[in-house]
């Protein structure tokens, strides 16, 4: 069988986050409209809901300075087990390890009788996946533009020995100038060990990599982040993942035959093609490095733009 483990459950969005930290059913975190932190006496007003996963949901949030910032809420009562306390502390150790320009920085984490809150740098424009909703796909200059910067933030968490694990559109937030600001570490593993390898299973199934699902014995390390940097290319580019299909163990066989083609009616370019297919190498060693990447003849030929304009929201801005 394709399937060396026991199927998600049969219903899910194969775009949405991983399963809850816990399966369990735990309310929604519903905290105070003015958030303390007593040990420092800093206090937060909620100015508005900004979305919700798992079992975290992120508000907007003011500081005494009118300074904004993301705030993401856990409710103690979903931290009833030692692994869901294990795995919410390690997102925080690793999140907060990490200082770049294209990752959510990390500010803040505190805790009240209710709930443990993180404040986040706040990305006002949303995520890649809200506005590939709006926009349907992006031309190739927007793509290269995200890509330079998603791989250098990959590349700083890789010499610093995290992986992602969870790379997506959903996970890749835009700050106010729509420069790319990666979050959720969530799913994220530091690697202490040279040569160690993960066995755990987990991502999101779009943009999983074949050896998460199909070599479990080997285990899998930072080459499934460059794998997840193919899908997103592709889905930037063609507007929906590559082995998206019915259901997930629909996916999964296609991920593991390396089913997918670029449609007939997008014109896609053939450096663009050349480029996703390198990446979306089975094989793990095979696949080229991030560095590679960046040096592949697509992110020359096509244009750079120097930013790209906040009405790129909407629609396909004009970089002529
Ligand atoms: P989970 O780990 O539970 O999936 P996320 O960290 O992905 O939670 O956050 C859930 C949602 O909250 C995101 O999809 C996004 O809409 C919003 N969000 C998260 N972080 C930020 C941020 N720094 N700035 C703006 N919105 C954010």
């Amino acid at each position: 069988p394709y399937a060396p483990f026991a199927p998600p459950e049969k219903q899910r969005n194969p775009n949405d986050p991983p399963l809850p930290r816990q399966n369990v059913k735990v309310a929604p975190p519903s905290p105070p409209r003015v958030i303390t932190d007593k040990s420092r006496t800093v206090q937060f007003t909620r100015v508005s809901m900004l979305g919700e996963g798992g079992f975290a949901r992120v508000y907007e949030v003011m500081d005494a300075r009118g300074r904004r910032a993301a705030c993401k809420v856990v409710t103690k009562a979903s931290l009833k087990t030692k692994k869901a306390k294990t795995k919410l502390y390690a997102e925080i150790k690793i999140h907060r390890s990490l200082d770049h320009p294209n990752i959510v920085r990390f500010q803040d984490c505190f805790e009240d009788d209710e709930n443990v809150y993180m404040t986040l740098e706040l990305c006002h424009n949303g995520s890649l996946m809200d506005m590939l909703r709006r926009r349907r796909r992006f031309t190739e200059p927007e793509a290269r533009f995200f890509m330079v910067q998603l791989i250098g933030a990959c590349q700083y968490m890789h010499t610093h020995q995290v992986i992602h694990r969870d790379l997506k559109l959903g996970n890749i937030f835009l700050d106010k100038h729509m420069n790319v600001k990666v979050g959720d570490f969530g799913l994220a593993a530091l690697i202490e060990n040279p040569g160690e390898r993960k066995k755990t299973i987990c991502g999101t199934p779009n943009y999983i990599a074949p050896e998460v699902l199909f070599d479990t014995a080997n285990g899998h390390s930072f080459e499934v982040d460059t794998w997840s940097i193919g899908v997103i290319l592709y889905t930037l580019v063609v507007g929906r993942p590559p082995f998206q299909t019915k259901d997930v163990k629909a996916i999964y066989k296609r991920i593991r035959d390396n089913e997918y083609e670029f449609p007939e009616d997008r014109a896609v370019s053939p450096h663009v093609k050349d480029l996703v297919q390198q990446i979306l190498t089975p094989n793990p060693a095979a696949r080229p490095t991030l560095y590679e990447i960046v040096e592949h003849p697509w992110f020359s030929v096509v244009p750079m733009p120097g930013y790209i304009p906040s009405t790129a929201h909407d629609g396909a801005p004009n970089f002529s």
